[in-house]
């Protein structure tokens, strides 16, 4: 898969992907990150990006001319011809970045991201050229470059052998809601923890007591079921404390349901 992305301050991406998974997955050719400098599209002799707004009022606006090149230059396909992919301007007005976009994104062959600036972008390239506006967030980023980071780390981590467990992502917090998800996985009790679009569970390592705590007992026993229904519980626990919002979404059982009626009952 590719990313291009379009941005005033390309040496900002310099390192952010040189780390982890991301570094991994670029080694391994299974993603292709590319960050093109708007001023190489510009023709004046300050290379010019920026003008003052229409109408008047604070701060600059990113011109539409230089991204329409960079664009035409990254052989884009027009808007309404587009399958296999999708141009992203990273927004403050946008719709939510979700993992579910994350996993629309995963499916296409290249993402081309457009970060903003300033005031933000001429609003003809959002009409003329733009499939999605996303923001990561209800928070005014000062630029749309760590949104775009943000993007490609979340949906590259989803394509097919980026993570060493092809379905590690399936089990972390927002996991698709696939009530069917409860099994083991190479003798380790996968269990329903973060499918069914829950938050995920408390994790735990070495040493077994720290600072007069110590991890919870049933992790120490070999018990895959009461490891499972724990760690099932505990995820529960957590979503109905930190985003209940969620709970109405997510594949519960009819076990699951008692034990948040209990949770709220307590
Ligand atoms: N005037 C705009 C904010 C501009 S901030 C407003 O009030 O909505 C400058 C740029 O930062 C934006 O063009 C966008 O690309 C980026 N940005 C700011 N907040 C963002 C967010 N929450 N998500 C994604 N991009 C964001």
């Amino acid at each position: 898969m590719r990313f291009d992305i379009l941005t005033i301050f390309p040496d900002f991406f310099q390192s952010i992907f040189q780390h982890g998974v991301v570094k991994r997955a670029q080694a391994n050719g299974l993603v292709t990150i590319t960050a093109h400098d708007l001023r190489a599209f510009t023709h004046d002799r300050h290379r010019t990006v920026d003008d003052r707004p229409f109408g008047g009022g604070e701060g600059m606006v990113l011109k539409a001319e230089p991204i329409a090149e960079a664009l035409v230059s990254l052989g884009a396909q027009p808007k309404q011809s587009r399958t296999r992919e999708s141009v992203v301007l990273l927004s403050a007005q946008g719709a939510p970045f979700t993992q579910a976009v994350a996993r629309e994104l995963a499916r296409l062959e290249r993402v081309v991201l457009i970060c903003g600036r300033y005031e933000g972008v001429d609003e003809r390239v959002n009409t003329l050229f733009c499939d999605r506006e996303l923001s990561i967030g209800d928070y005014v980023l000062s630029g749309g470059e760590l949104g775009a980071a943000v993007m490609v780390d979340a949906t590259m981590r989803l394509l097919p052998g980026v993570l060493g467990n092809e379905a590690s992502s399936e089990y972390e917090s927002f996991g698709q809601a696939d009530a069917a998800l409860t099994r083991d996985e190479g003798c380790i009790p996968c269990s329903t923890h973060g499918a069914g679009g829950l938050l995920d569970y408390p994790h735990y390592t070495r040493p077994a007591e720290f600072q007069g705590m110590t991890v919870p007992e049933v992790l120490a026993g070999g018990n895959h079921d009461e490891i499972r229904r724990w760690r099932r519980e505990q995820a529960l626990e957590k979503t109905l404390r930190n985003r209940p919002d969620l709970l109405e979404k997510a594949t519960l059982s009819d076990d699951d349901r008692e034990y948040l009626e209990r949770l709220r009952r307590d």
